[in-house]
Parts: structure tokens; C-alpha cells; sequence
């Protein structure tokens, strides 16, 4: 038997199940076996209970991995999905950006698609204990095992999954991940159970819980209502925040054209309509003006 000198020697991290030798070459997810940061800064820009409102609002102390293992073709953080653009991080300092957000007065720690470098952010979270006292916050596609989620869960308080697509076809098409919902629904699952219910503080920011977000995409948003059905019959209605989103921006041509315009109105009120139908006990809704660029902020390496 050949021993392994690096957890990415066979990576199978994520459900892409690749087992490629990330020492030697690229996996799926874009990523070598070098940990890549795109971004480490306060952010102001997620839900209210994450980042904060008003010209108080502490920010959410955001950490963007570079690579992404689903890798859809209409990733609104293109720029860095592809796992191209980054910084190449050890895990050390990985740890000591986690305390520089804390210092900066950052609510939480929000990992954004940490998944393919899961052993690095282990360590790194581990070795930032029990120095970092504010909570932890996963933000990721869905697209991870069971295993991987309750790694996470050691750490993290708060996991904020998309639920992207309910349709095989649909997830194909935009993701080659016939498998999305199957793998998808089991794991969003197990992050509501492991989370809690969510629980907020004075200031209503989350302490734990988990918030699953939804963007909608233009032409299939009937794709949208299908995943709100299997939500409320899957999972208590109070045991988690639905977070609907409208900010889709087509920045890149699509081969797909109903991929090339913005979410109508009608689109979005009727996913809306539909999940407040359903009776969900935590909702939040996007304004329409939220489709702008600004919501991505710029991967320019800050605080790496
Ligand atoms: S994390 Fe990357 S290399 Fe590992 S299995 Fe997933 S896609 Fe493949």
C-alpha cells in the first residue's frame, strides 16, 4: 500500500470523487494542493442577520477560498471559482486572518466555498481556538458529502448552503452535476440538524442555525417552486431561514440565452408568493435592484 504523504493525494473531498494527486495536478474544483485566498475582509452585503444593517453594521469577516467543486457556468464569483486567481496561503496564516477579522470587529467568520481545502481549514480553525470566540459561519453550494458537513460542523455554528437545482437536467446543463439535488438534499439536511434552529443574539445576528439561500435564475424559476415543495416536506418549517434571492447578473455570454438577461419581477414574486404559501417561518427577500455588480465584491487580495 502506498502511503500518502498529503490529504490531497487522492482527493475525494468532495462528491466530484476525483481522486486525483492535487500535489501534482489540478482537480476538478480548479485547485492544486496550494491553499488560494482571493479576499479576506469585512463584508456588507449578506443577510441582515450575518452581516448587520445601518452604518453600524459590524460586517461579516469573509474569507474567499479560490476554486469551486461545482463550478456553475453562471457563477457570479467567476473571476475566482475557476481556482486561477488567489494568493497561495499557509495554513498559519490562515489562522491568524481569522483573528485579524475578529480584531477588525467582523460578527462572524464566513468561509466561502472552503470545501476542496477542508483539511487546511481544519487546522487552521482549530489553531485559532479559543482565540476566536465569534461564530463560524460555512457559506458553500450544497454540493458536499455528509462526512464533509459534519467535519465542518466541529467548527462551524452557522451553515449558509445554496440549494441551487432540483431538476437533474437543470443541474446538468449548468453544472455538469446530474447528481446535484441527490447529493445536495442529504446535505443541507444534516447542516439544519447539526446547526440547530436558529438562534440569534440582542442584536439579532446569528449565533448559530443554518440560512439556505436560493437564486433564482431567469427562465426556471419553476425549478425554484419544486425545491420549495421538497423543503417543506423534508424539513420543519421553523428549523432554518430561507433566504430568496434575486441579484442574478448575467456577466458573462451565455451559450444558454435565458441565461442572458436579469430575473423578471413576475419570476420572482411568484417564488415568493409561493414559499410564503408554504409557510416557512423565516424569509428573507431580495430587493430587485438587488442585481447589480456591486454585490460581488472585488477579489483584489485584500487582507491576504
Ligand atoms: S475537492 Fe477537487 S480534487 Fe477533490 S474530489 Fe473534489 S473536485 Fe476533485
Amino acid at each position: 500500500m502506498i502511503k500518502l504523504t498529503s490529504p490531497y493525494q487522492h482527493c475525494t473531498l468532495c462528491p466530484r470523487n476525483c481522486g486525483v494527486d492535487r500535489t501534482q495536478t489540478r482537480g476538478r474544483c480548479g485547485c492544486t494542493d496550494t491553499l488560494l485566498l482571493s479576499r479576506a475582509a469585512l463584508h456588507f452585503w449578506e443577510e441582515p442577520c450575518i452581516s448587520g444593517t445601518g452604518k453600524d453594521a459590524p460586517g461579516s469577516g469573509t474569507v474567499f477560498f479560490s476554486g469551486c467543486s461545482l463550478g456553475c457556468c453562471f457563477c457570479q464569483n467567476h473571476e475566482i471559482s475557476r481556482g486561477a486567481v488567489g494568493k497561495a496561503t499557509t495554513q498559519a496564516r490562515l489562522t491568524e486572518i481569522f483573528l485579524e477579522l475578529q480584531a477588525k470587529g467582523a460578527a462572524n467568520i464566513n468561509l466561502v466555498t472552503p470545501d476542496h481545502y477542508l483539511p487546511d481549514v481544519l487546522a487552521a480553525l482549530s489553531a485559532a481556538r479559543p482565540g476566536l470566540r465569534i461564530p463560524v459561519a460555512c457559506n458553500c453550494s450544497g454540493y458536499e458529502t455528509v462526512e464533509t458537513v459534519r467535519a465542518l460542523a466541529e467548527h462551524a455554528n452557522i451553515f449558509m448552503p445554496d440549494l441551487k437545482f432540483f431538476s437533474p437536467d437543470v443541474s446538468e446543463k449548468f453544472a455538469r452535476a446530474k447528481d446535484y439535488f441527490a447529493v445536495a438534499s442529504p446535505a443541507i439536511s444534516e447542516m439544519v440538524r447539526l446547526a440547530g434552529p436558529p438562534r440569534f443574539d440582542d442584536n439579532e445576528m446569528l449565533q448559530s442555525g443554518a440560512i439556505i439561500r436560493h437564486l433564482i435564475l431567469p427562465g426556471h424559476h419553476k425549478d425554484s417552486l419544486q425545491l420549495l415543495n421538497w423543503l417543506a416536506e423534508a424539513l420543519p418549517k421553523d428549523s432554518f431561514i430561507l433566504s430568496l434571492m434575486s441579484q442574478y447578473t448575467p456577466y458573462l455570454q451565455s451559450p444558454y440565452a435565458e441565461l442572458n438577461r436579469k430575473l423578471s419581477s413576475y419570476e420572482y414574486k411568484a417564488v415568493v408568493a409561493h414559499a410564503e404559501a408554504l409557510g416557512f417561518a423565516y424569509i428573507y427577500t431580495q430587493q430587485r435592484t438587488a442585481a447589480k455588480e456591486e454585490y460581488t465584491p472585488p477579489f483584489d487580495l485584500e487582507g491576504i
